[in-house]
């Protein structure tokens, strides 16, 4: 059977002695652990691309990423899975060996293609756009990190398996896709709240409402009030808990990777993750959180199933 969006994702209760000494509740949606080779909360925003391209009649599909992105890696997975020709634009030069993530991908199909780092910045252009039509032909084209209107609903579906009232909704951000699927997704009365994993990560919130309304555009006008409110309404983003920037890391989080590890066995990677679950027992050690409050934080993957970073 194909991976589906109703695949019912484990949701796994934390025991801690600070969530008891707080008097919180904190539970972790596993996405990790449903299509692990599709990257987690990357399976929710590839499924309504990989359909469109489907309707439309597309045979290839088209992306861009970093050499180590979990986008390419899923995007090289879906192809196979959902039966399309990949193709992998990454940013700057090739490296021999490939990277696992990278020989993974032409091992299950994806044709790999290197831009340097000036054309990369440019990959939006018509003269890039140009250059890949007469490269590869006509295909379906998904942007870097998988972020659009169809992602946004894709992670919207997430929301239907939290578990019940539920106050706090925390995701990791890259793009702030993600985050836009559960702000659309979940109900009003829910606080959801990014975590940056980026510096400077303030300029989310311009992305995450030009996602909602490219959103609501595709949506029918119907509904679009009902959204208008939750998007001025009940989201915010930490921008505190970057470490120094994307994949940027430090011992203290490298730590509490382990220390999180040891105590509740559920593994997190160092770029997202990690930073995510950094923040929540950081704000729940400065009382952020009411008393009482059942905060559900969305582990979205990114722990590669074939190697440890
Ligand atoms: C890609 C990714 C994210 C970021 O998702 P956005 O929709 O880009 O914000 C978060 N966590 C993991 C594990 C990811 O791989």
């Amino acid at each position: 059977m194909l991976p589906s969006l109703n695949t019912p994702i484990p949701c796994q209760l934390l025991e801690d002695e600070l969530l008891q000494k707080r008097n919180l509740k904190l539970s972790v949606l596993r996405t990790d652990l449903v299509f692990p080779m599709l990257s987690g909360n990357k399976f929710y925003k590839l499924f309504y691309n990989l359909q469109q391209a489907k309707q439309e009649g597309f045979s290839k599909i088209l992306t861009f990423g970093g050499a180590f992105s979990n986008h390419i890696f899923a995007t090289a997975n879906a192809g196979k899975i959902f039966d399309f020709q990949t193709i992998g634009i990454i940013r700057g030069e090739e490296h021999l060996p490939l990277n696992p993530v990278l020989s993974h991908a032409k091992k299950v199909g994806m044709q790999i293609y290197y831009l340097n780092r000036t054309a990369y910045r440019q990959k939006n252009s018509p003269e890039i756009l140009a250059q890949l039509q007469k490269e590869f032909g006509n295909f379906f084209l998904i942007p870097e990190g998988g972020s659009n209107a169809n992602a946004v609903q894709g992670c919207a579906e997430i929301s239907q398996h939290f578990p019940p009232q539920t106050d706090f909704i925390c995701c990791a951000c890259g793009t702030g896709g993600t985050l836009t699927g559960l702000i659309v997704g979940s109900p009003l009365s829910s606080q959801k709240i990014g975590f940056s994993v980026l510096k400077g990560g303030d300029f989310l919130r311009d992305e995450v409402k030009k996602f909602i309304r490219s959103y609501q555009k595709s949506l029918s006008s119907n509904n679009s009030k009902e959204i208008n409110e939750k998007l001025i309404q009940n989201w915010s983003i930490q921008t505190d808990y970057h470490f120094g920037g994307y994949a940027k890391q430090t011992p203290d989080l490298l730590n509490f990777i382990d220390e999180f590890y040891q105590k509740h066995q559920i593994p997190l990677d160092p770029i997202y993750t990690g930073k995510l679950f950094y923040g929540i027992f950081d704000l729940i050690e400065k009382d952020f959180f009411p008393k009482k409050a059942h905060i559900v934080a969305i582990h979205t993957g990114g722990v590669i199933p074939l190697y440890s970073r």
